[in-house]
């Protein structure tokens, strides 16, 4: 039995996956090593990656910078606790974020999954308004087509049925949901188009705590780009009904949409902001909720008089030196020069796909190339057709995208997209 199959083996039985059967013999690939945009398979295939790990390895992987940065940090100090100590990553990554992250965001609170800093946003702006003296309002207001993580709180904003509520009925929070956001990025804004939300809204207003948003794309739950005049009314609407606003910026923070942060396309600010994903540049699990100082003062001048939150992890040294170097190694290159490259040649080179049977849609922002299906994709076939093809891509739902690494060279890039085109051409 080859090494490979031997680990496949031991997989199935002792390994669960995300959102897969336990023990089942789906598709599945050993990899033994990752470089650049290459990932290397125990057999000894080369894929070219087109999917940054889900968002996060944006400077590709095994980069001597991000490795020497984590190495050097581990020389000083590995991981303390976060109560009672404080260390130099830390303090100069909450600097740092503050300082590139649009005004008037002051203070950071460090986690260690895009998932908790969902968590985080939601209670702080709960204790916000408890320490207004508004405890009546402790709902969350959203849009459907969302996806803000999977633990229960942020399930309970995710879109309903990609989410699963009715699976967790009961336990789950109820929210409430306004249609979809639109229109689409491109499209002209028709002033409609906020309708129900701003009548949801104001129906509401007296029990909502803050509005939850992914800024311009929808990401897992369902690839949608809309449009930034969506969420300068959203904005300007959560103001006149006294409701917080969160951004979820963690799929579209760093530069993926072609702007460093998502809400920059619409030139507004967030009250409570989430980043994750590329903050490390794939490098270690880190993610970050940015407040104002309006709500982090409210909830320090009332009872408790303290953030009711504390992961263990909180602010390790190692994912702050790492999302440091990355920061650098984002600021050092051309990365909007880049993203537009990208997105130029994602455009070219997906256009021939719309005429491929199977295929609804087809759409691009920035470093993003979305194929929407009009079925759900068979990911037992798709994917080793996939790696057969000589490309790591991972397929969802009805959904075939991808969102390369930024130093993805032309030549790369085009071997992702060709593989798209004639992998659906065949099996679409
Ligand atoms: C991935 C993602 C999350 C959850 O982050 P995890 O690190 O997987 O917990 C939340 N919101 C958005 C928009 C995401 O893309």
């Amino acid at each position: 039995m080859s090494r490979s199959s031997e680990l496949l083996r031991r997989d199935r039985a002792a390994v669960l996956h995300p959102y897969a059967p336990p023990g089942t013999p789906g598709p599945l690939f050993p990899v033994a090593h990752a470089s650049g945009v290459r990932l290397t398979l125990a057999d000894g295939r080369e894929l070219i990656d087109g999917m940054s790990s889900w968002w996060a390895a944006i400077h590709g992987y095994n980069h001597p910078v991000l490795n020497a940065a984590v190495a050097k940090q581990l020389q000083d100090l590995g991981h303390v606790m976060f109560g009672g100590l404080t260390h130099e990553p830390a303090v100069r990554l909450c600097e740092r974020l503050v300082e590139i992250t649009p005004a008037p965001l002051t203070r950071v609170f460090l986690s260690d999954s895009g998932s908790v800093s969902v968590e985080v946003a939601l209670k702080l702006a709960i204790q916000y308004q408890q320490a207004r003296g508004r405890g009546a309002k402790h709902r969350f207001l959203t849009v459907l087509g969302g996806y803000h993580g999977d633990t229960l709180g942020a399930m309970s904003v995710c879109d309903p049925v990609n989410g699963m509520h009715s699976l967790f009925r009961g336990v789950l929070s109820e929210q409430l949901f306004a249609p979809l956001p639109g229109p689409r990025f491109h499209e002209p804004f028709a002033s409609t188009s906020i309708d129900a939300f701003e009548a949801l809204l104001a129906k509401h207003a007296h029990e909502v705590a803050a509005v939850i948003l992914e800024p311009v794309v929808q990401n897992a739950g369902g690839m949608r780009f809309y449009h930034p005049e969506y969420l300068r009314r959203v904005r300007a609407l959560c103001d006149a009904h006294d409701v917080l606003l969160i951004l979820d910026e963690i799929a579209t923070g760093f530069g993926r949409t072609g702007k460093l942060f998502g809400c920059e396309h619409a030139g507004i600010h967030a009250d409570i902001m989430c980043v994750g994903k590329a903050l490390t540049g794939g490098m270690m699990t880190l993610a970050a909720t940015l407040v104002t100082e309006q709500v982090s003062e409210a909830i320090a001048r009332s009872e408790p008089g303290v953030f009711m939150h504390g992961p263990t992890y909180m602010g390790n040294t190692l994912a702050c030196a790492a999302a440091l170097a990355s920061l650098d190694l984002l600021f050092a290159s051309d990365w909007c020069a880049r993203v537009s490259a990208i997105e130029a040649q994602l455009t070219r080179e997906l256009a021939p796909c719309p005429s491929l049977r199977g295929v609804a849609d087809v759409r691009v922002l920035g470093a993003i190339g979305v194929v929407e299906m009009h079925a759900p994709v068979d990911l037992s076939v798709l994917q080793p057709a996939f790696v057969d093809a000589g490309v790591w891509l991972r397929p969802f739902g009805r959904l075939v995208y991808l969102m390369p690494p930024y130093v993805i060279n032309e030549a790369d890039l085009s071997i992702l997209t060709s593989a798209v085109c004639s992998v659906l051409e065949e099996g679409g």
